[in-house]
């Protein structure tokens, strides 16, 4: 059964949402016949990204330092290297004194940065890499509440924690292994999947 589940290209950068707020969210996902209903919040979520993309149309390069660049937005990217999928909400190609970057932005509903967007932002930069064959050095977390640009380097640590992430999420998916709950239990008390967590509530 769950064979029949896997693609070559299994995960969606967001299941890092999930996957950061407790494992086991994930796992149930995956590993159980389960769709998900896509609940008011990511709604709002969605819509406030489209709004972000007309207003950001609108405004200078200056937010993330720049003077000049292309926008691209919703850029789908695949990578079956990393198994990952997902559409970049916008990417910046820039040429300034002679030095062009490649620089992914995302959009994000939020006034603090969840520990959880640094790791969907690598996911997008690396498969930018992959993709045109470049080195991502950063990227920019857009707070929409905050209008405002937070540059986050695509550096050595980051990569390093996503590869170990990326590995604990394929051995959940293959060996089907399910993982250890989170300890924060005021997540259960509102998880959808409480009744599967026998051993947690
Ligand atoms: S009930 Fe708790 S441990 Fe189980 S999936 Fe939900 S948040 Fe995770």
């Amino acid at each position: 059964m769950l064979e029949n589940q896997i693609d070559t290209i299994p995960f969606r950068v967001t299941d890092f949402k999930q996957w950061v707020y407790c494992r086991r969210v994930l796992y149930y996902l995956y590993c159980l016949p389960k769709v998900r209903p896509v609940t008011y919040k990511m709604k709002a979520g969605i819509e406030a990204g489209l709004h972000t993309e007309e207003l950001e149309e609108r405004r200078s390069l200056r937010g993330y330092g720049l003077d000049h660049g292309e926008r691209r937005y919703n850029v789908s990217l695949s990578s079956t290297r990393y198994g990952l999928r997902g559409i970049a909400d916008m990417v910046i190609d820039s040429s300034e004194d002679g030095v062009h970057e490649i620089i992914p932005v995302d959009f994000k509903d939020s006034d603090k940065a969840g520990p959880h967007f640094a790791l969907q932002l690598t996911a997008y930069a690396l498969m930018l890499e992959e993709t045109l064959g470049c080195t991502i050095k950063r990227g920019f977390l857009y707070m929409i509440p905050l209008r405002h640009a937070e540059e986050v380097p695509i550096n050595s640590r980051i990569r390093t924690r996503f590869a170990n992430e990326l590995d604990d999420l394929m051995n959940m998916l293959y060996k089907e292994a399910m993982p250890v709950p989170t300890r924060q239990l005021n997540k259960c008390v509102v998880c959808e999947f409480r009744r599967f967590c026998n051993d947690v509530l």
